[in-house]
């Protein structure tokens, strides 16, 4: 077995005030990827819906910010403790909708648990600050919550891309709204249980289920004071120009086309594991996978050994599947527009036979486009799935100058065995994250994940130290008690 379905079909609610509501919306079914069988169905909120739930939301806004930050933490350690009890479900629940293998849903939750942990050791480290500016005066500052927030999730990390905004917006005192994926709704169902189970005041951790209509309404709510978003780059603007637009702040992380660049002295072994697992790793449905390998030089026998790697290995066990049809039919379609473009089809991963009683899901292996031109749309677009497209040029020089051209921000990396060699890249490269022998370069906990260009829109990255300054607001109180303290500056 790859992976345990749910046994029956989940009917996904939202929690409104700490109730379980289902919404009254058009009802989506959930297929498994997996299985091609309906798990799950959802709909889509009203905007009444909508309003209840951030209205809820905030009547216990006053309850939640008057904890002092240690009494909050010890919900979110309740909540930690459930989460890590409930991993295998948890893990089979995230893998069953989004099409990731078990093992790599349970390791995009540890990844999230991470953030979690950077969010229970705020209430020892985030003590402010307070100081004598004047003789007699002093300064002190606080963070200040800034009510009910909202973190709006894309499809392939159910669990792991919520836990990146929810820990820390709650630690600082905010009451949190999760709009997960239309797509995959059933894994935050559980997380909410755990919410409920962890005995979070009702309305402090709420769940809205529901697609663009539902989003475009939680966005515009006067009350919603911060949006959080990780999706796909056109979403990802229009979502941070609708929130900026109403004056409120938003962090919306986009898509990602991610360049690996091979040298020739690179080493062997290293390399064709670290490019193999960065662009199969969850059917390449994350933002961090490689899709461009940038070759320099004469790395052929290097470029052999990642082909045939990738022609072993075994879906289902090995790689998991395609979140939907379309998006399986948009790969497909991105691999023979490629081949009419001139490019050569060196591993083509295209129609596979399915792993056995899985004959229904949405399968595709591992595909390797070889001489592309870096002007064609498999060098250029985000394909989100397990392909990796081989651009050649004659040196490094070359290579940065693409990379340079790439208009998303996320990830480069370097395959090398010569500082000097990763020193020039790393200095060079446009991205957020960069990786030197590493094709999936996230970075650990309390450095922060985010990256630049049409991968990010907002400032400060997404987890670490520069989010806690978007989910809260700074408080300075001056003070000065004593007539003996001298009139100066200000005072
Ligand atoms: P998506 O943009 O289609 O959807 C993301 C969320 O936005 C969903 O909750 C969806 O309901 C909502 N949504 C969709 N259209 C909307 C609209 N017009 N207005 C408001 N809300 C809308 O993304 P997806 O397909 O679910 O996820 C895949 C994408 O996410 C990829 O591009 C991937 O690179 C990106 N991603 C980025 C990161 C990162 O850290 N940069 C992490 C994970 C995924």
């Amino acid at each position: 077995m790859l992976v345990e379905l749910p046994a029956s079909v989940v009917t996904c609610r939202n929690l409104t005030g700490g109730q379980w509501r289902e919404p009254s919306g058009a009802v989506r079914e959930i297929v498994s990827p997996y299985s091609g069988k309906v798990i799950g169905k959802v709909g889509e909120s009203s905007q009444a819906e909508v309003a209840q739930l951030v209205e809820a939301a905030q009547a216990a806004f006053p309850i939640w910010r008057a904890m002092p930050i240690k009494e909050r933490a010890q919900y979110l350690f309740r909540f930690r403790e459930l989460m890590l009890a409930k991993l295998p479900q948890l893990s089979h629940r995230a893998a069953a909708e989004a099409g990731k293998t078990v093992d790599e849903a349970k390791a995009g939750i540890m990844k999230g648990i991470e953030v979690l942990e950077f969010a229970l050791s705020l209430q020892n480290l985030e003590v402010g600050g307070v100081m004598e500016v004047s003789r007699g005066v002093t300064c002190q500052m606080s963070r200040e919550p800034l009510g009910v927030v909202a973190g709006i999730a894309p499809f392939n990390f159910p669990a792991m891309v919520p836990l990146w905004m929810y820990p820390i917006a709650l630690a600082l005192g905010n009451c949190f709204i999760l709009k997960p994926s239309e797509k995959v709704p059933l894994t935050s169902q559980l997380i909410g249980e755990i919410a409920v189970e962890s005995g979070f005041p009702a309305g402090v951790f709420s769940i809205l289920n529901g697609a663009r209509a539902t989003t475009e309404a939680l966005i515009d709510h006067p009350l919603v004071k911060a949006v959080g978003f990780v999706g796909s780059t056109p979403v990802a603007k229009a979502v941070y120009q609708r929130a900026t637009g109403h004056g409120k702040r938003a962090l919306c992380l986009g898509g990602a086309k991610n360049h690996l660049i091979v040298v020739p002295d690179a080493d062997p072994a290293m390399t064709v594991k670290g490019v193999l697992d960065s662009f199969i790793g969850c059917a390449g449905q994350r933002c961090m996978a490689a899709s461009l390998l940038v070759a320099v030089g004469d790395v052929d026998s290097l470029l052999e050994k990642v082909k045939a790697a990738a022609r072993d290995v075994k879906i289902g066990a090995g790689m998991g599947a395609i979140i939907d049809r379309a998006a399986l039919e948009r790969i497909e379609g991105i691999i023979g527009r490629a081949t009419k473009d001139g490019a050569e089809l060196a591993v083509d991963g295209r129609k596979p036979l399915p792993p056995k009683g899985y004959e229904a899901g949405n399968w595709i292996a591992p595909t390797v486009i070889d001489r592309a031109a870096p002007q064609m749309e498999c060098a250029q677009q985000e394909i989100f799935g397990p392909v990796l497209t081989i651009v050649r040029v004659k040196n490094l020089a070359e290579a940065m100058a693409l990379e340079s051209q790439n208009e998303f921000g996320n990830a480069t990396s370097v395959f090398t065995t010569s500082g000097a060699v990763a020193r020039y890249v790393a200095d060079r490269a446009t991205t957020g994250m960069i990786g030197v022998n590493i094709g999936v370069p996230v970075p650990r906990e309390p450095f922060s994940f985010g990256g630049t260009k049409a991968s990010k829109f907002g400032q400060g990255d997404m987890t670490g130290a520069s989010v806690l300054d978007f989910w809260s607001d700074l408080k300075k109180v001056t003070t000065k008690w004593s007539m003996q303290a001298d009139h100066n500056w200000m005072s």
